[in-house]
């Protein structure tokens, strides 16, 4: 795959920092660099005087798009995904005027986008994989960054590309290899000294034999935090749409407010069971790092935001999320009293499935669990009743609630679940952490469920 490179042509010795604890790590999201005037107004932010490593989003609606080119290639439909990507190259194209002033950045731009999108046309020849795939979907980063970096170039700023492929690397087990990230970032960075600002992609990688990959769909949020712990950055900034985690999910909930703080602990939570302004592998690196993770709206640039570290608010209900598409799974057997060892047996069943459990709740005849994968779902349950009476309940969703939930605390359980007083539950869920409640609903009543909650609590 071919990257070039983007040099700017004023460095300036005076701000080379090589001790990257200074350096901040910025990451834009989809509508962040959506138009070319919003790439404008991210540049305005990036450029504030500090040494940055920006990672960058396709601009939204792209992958999406490229997903769909790779459907239709799936589905053996070449002229299908030739008039998608001619759709995407004109949009593209259009882009051009409106970003640059300079005749040759444009003229340079448009080359780049044709090279791009010729690129994206040999795919439609020849046979089609997964692999081909997963290059196909990663080409938004590479044609976001490459626009972003021109632009800067243009206006003068000091600022230059590093390609995500020359270092983010996951291994054999499909995790992050963050030795490799750290020595090759580092490479890369004494390679392209004495710069202000460095772009890179979010969301593509290599795998542990060096084919092109990606860290699943809204994974720049992981780029950036493994990026920032790798250079030990002052801080992750999370550029987005919305002026930081709200204390509900705004698009079902009206009324929402932004939270100030949040523990790791807490933001984790929140963004496993829904909270999309996250993406659940982002609070892992920048917390072992201890590096604190700020969520800023790059519409509202002075909003406070939230900041995510791992300091913890005591006394405080913070925020409620909810996940979709889950599956119940309850198994009871006689059995299971006064027996050791059943629970075991059951989880291997899920283990060797490859499925993981999200809630979990027993009682002295039963187990309750309840799981999103249902790839394997038949022969989870051909194996479970070999175990005991297995019974399925589809289409739910679980409501999770976070803040400080330590069982010391007086009250606070019981506040959660008046508020849920008329809705049937199903599961719940307390004392797995000190951070959260969890409720198994159905899912058509969720909205109720995130509305009741946000009545009773905030
Ligand atoms: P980006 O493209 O910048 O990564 P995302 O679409 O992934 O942005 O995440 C931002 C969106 O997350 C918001 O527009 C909002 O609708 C949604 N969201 C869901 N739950 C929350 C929440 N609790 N707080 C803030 N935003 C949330
Ligand atoms: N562009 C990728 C996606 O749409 C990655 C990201 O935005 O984080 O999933
Ligand atoms: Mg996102």
């Amino acid at each position: 795959m071919k990257i070039s490179l983007h040099r700017s042509t004023k460095p300036n010795p005076q701000n080379s920092k090589q001790n990257c604890t200074d350096m901040k790590v910025m990451k834009f999201g989809g509508t962040s660099v959506g138009t070319p005037q919003r790439m404008k107004d991210v540049v305005r932010l990036i450029s504030d005087g500090e040494q940055n490593i920006v990672v960058l989003s396709a601009m939204s609606g792209t992958t999406n798009t490229l997903v769909e080119i790779a459907d239709y290639l799936y589905k053996k439909n070449p002229e299908g995904a030739n008039e998608t990507i001619n759709t995407l190259e004109a949009k593209y194209r259009r882009h051009v005027d409106e970003l640059y002033t300079k005749e040759e950045t444009k003229q340079q731009t448009l080359a780049f986008i044709k090279e791009e999108f010729d690129y994206l046309r040999s795919f439609t020849k020849g046979i089609f994989t997964m692999f081909e795939e997963k290059i196909i979907v990663g080409q938004g980063e590479i044609l976001s960054t490459t626009m972003v970096t021109n632009y800067l170039v243009e206006q003068g700023y000091n600022a230059c590309l590093l390609p995500a492929l020359e270092f983010m690397r996951t291994d054999k087990n499909g995790e992050p290899d963050l030795e490799y990230i750290r020595e090759k970032l580092r490479m890369q960075l004494e390679q392209n000294p004495d710069h202000q600002i460095y772009i890179t992609q979010g969301f593509i990688c290599r795998n542990a034999y060096g084919e092109v990959d990606n860290l699943q769909r809204g994974g720049s949020d992981y780029t950036a935090s493994l990026i920032g712990a790798a250079v030990g950055a002052s801080e992750i900034q999370i550029w987005t749409d919305i002026d930081g985690m709200h204390n509900n999910d705004p698009r079902f909930v009206e009324g929402t407010r932004p939270v100030a703080h949040l523990h790791f602990e807490e933001a984790a939570e929140l963004a496993y069971f829904g909270a999309k302004i996250l993406h659940p592998t982002c609070v892992q690196p920048a917390k072992f790092a201890g590096i604190p993770v700020k969520l800023l709206n790059t519409m509202d640039p002075t909003a406070p935001g939230t900041v995510i570290s791992n300091e913890t608010e005591h006394q405080k209900i913070k925020a409620v999320a909810a996940k979709d598409n889950i599956t119940a799974i309850n198994i009871t057997s006689s059995r299971m009293l006064l027996a050791y060892g059943f629970l075991r047996k059951v989880f291997e069943i899920f283990e060797n499935y490859k499925t993981s459990i999200d809630m979990i709740c027993t009682s002295e005849v039963g187990v309750s669990v309840s799981i999103d994968n249902t790839a394997n779902l038949t022969q989870i349950v051909d194996e479970l009743k070999k175990f005991g009476t297995v019974r399925i309940d589809p289409n739910m969703c679980i409501i999770c609630v976070v803040g400080d939930l330590d069982w010391q605390n007086v009250g606070y359980e019981s506040e959660v679940a008046n508020a849920l007083h008329d809705i049937p539950v199903r599961m719940i869920s307390y004392g797995g952490s000190n951070h959260n409640i969890s409720f198994l609903v159905a899912a058509s009543d969720k909205k109720r469920a995130l509305q009741a909650l946000s009545d009773k609590l905030f």
